[in-house]
């Protein structure tokens, strides 16, 4: 019997039917692609740490110590040692009272919008937010206001608008905007958040470990670290372990504990992750992460001005995440296709990640990235960009 048949072919037709890659190995800068070694430009493991020995060694440490499973919800019974020690480890890395854990940023989304806002409150959410935060607002029934990317002027205009109503009003931004790599506009957004009394939330998926002179995140490099009500990271991308976080006040976290539903009804992490997202931190900390951040902030350069000498639009990136634009989904496809036979693993970029006529192809560096590596990326996509027509030059 075919159910979705149809769907599946307008999928097809459109050039928008995604499947999935597989990965033989370990993640590192290079791997082995349908049996083919490749160099890996789409990862979000920017600083390596996914294989890194001491992050390996803690993970099966905690597996010889505490199991591999944790049991239960922490909330019945699975609340072990490791949880409450990363906890204590992400608030004092984030310099704020408390910490909570979630299974993954996708769940830390749905879960803290939807306990902070709910039915007569208002969500003004950034246009090019992550669709976990877009997924988070639906389930919590609040008002949701998309405002014009990055567009304090509009947001100001907005929270205007709204002014005498009354509910709770969160404002709520990618950090690191996830497909486009430009930094949201944070000086603006907390001088906005504090006049008009709304809570701020900024999803540092990207920035986490990364940005800022200790890899605090976006709110170090913008200087406003304690203005941000409620900072979100994943442990999953730079910090190459699984899972995300809610650093805030003790309140804020006493209240998720209560009330985010994907923290109450749901598993908690295993100590492995637990033991390698600590010794995470601890090589982010250490002058190991900040040779690491620099040598990533080096890649990203050289990339970036790499593409730009070649005609490409870099969208206004602003970070490690640096995507050329191409437009057509068929031809990023197509794009993607030829660098893999030039041995450059790159995913196009379609809707409904992105707005239709925006398809790119989104490229992300690593620390572990040599120099060579990157003029060879540059040179292959100038190449294929050629051949379709993609740049002038
Ligand atoms: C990846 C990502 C998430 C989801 O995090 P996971 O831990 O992968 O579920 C949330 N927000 C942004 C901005 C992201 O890029």
């Amino acid at each position: 019997m075919q159910i979705f048949g149809e769907e599946l072919e307008s999928l097809r037709e459109a050039g928008l039917f995604r499947s999935m890659r597989l990965i033989e190995g370990g993640q590192s800068s290079r791997v082995i692609l349908d049996g083919r070694e490749v160099l890996l430009l789409c990862s979000n493991n920017y600083l390596g740490l996914a294989d890194h020995p001491q992050l390996k060694e803690a993970a099966i440490k905690a597996v010889e110590r505490f199991g591999a499973g944790s049991g239960a919800a922490r909330l019945v019974s699975g609340n072990m040692e490791l949880h409450v020690q990363l906890e204590e480890r992400i608030a004092a890395f984030k310099g704020t009272e408390a910490a909570l854990i979630f299974n993954s940023g996708y769940a830390a989304n749905t879960g803290i919008i939807s306990a902070i806002a709910g039915r007569g409150d208002l969500i003004f959410s950034d246009r090019l937010n992550h669709a976990s935060i877009v997924d988070g607002a639906l389930l919590s029934r609040a008002k949701v206001i998309r405002y014009p990317h990055n567009d304090i002027k509009a947001l100001r205009r907005l929270l205007e608008e709204h002014r005498g109503t009354v509910g709770r009003r969160l404002i709520v931004a990618d950090g690191v905007f996830s497909m486009d790599g430009d930094l949201a506009k944070l000086a603006g957004l907390v001088t906005l958040k504090e006049e008009f009394g709304a809570l701020l939330m900024v999803d540092d998926a990207h920035g986490t470990g990364v940005l800022g002179e200790h890899g605090r995140g976006s709110a170090e490099l913008c200087g406003v670290m304690d203005r941000i009500d409620i900072h979100m990271g994943t442990l999953g991308k730079a910090l190459g372990s699984f899972g995300a976080y809610a650093a805030a006040s003790k309140e804020i976290i006493d209240f998720l504990v209560n009330k985010a539903r994907s923290f109450i009804f749901s598993t908690s992490l295993p100590p492995a992750v637990l033991a390698a997202s600590i010794a995470a931190f601890d090589v982010v900390d250490s002058p190991t992460g900040a040779d690491l951040r620099k040598r990533l902030a080096a890649n990203s350069c050289q990339f970036k001005e790499g593409l730009e000498k070649v005609g490409f639009n870099t969208m206004g990136s602003e970070t490690q995440i640096v995507p050329a634009f191409v437009g057509g989904a068929e031809e990023t496809m197509e794009f993607s296709r030829r660098l893999l036979d030039e041995g450059i693993f790159v995913q196009g970029i379609r809707p409904p990640t992105v707005p239709v006529g925006s398809c790119r192809l989104r490229c992300t560096l690593m620390a572990a990235h040599t120099e060579a590596d990157v003029d060879r990326a540059v040179t292959a996509i100038a190449h294929v960009g050629k051949q379709l027509g993609v740049t002038g030059c």
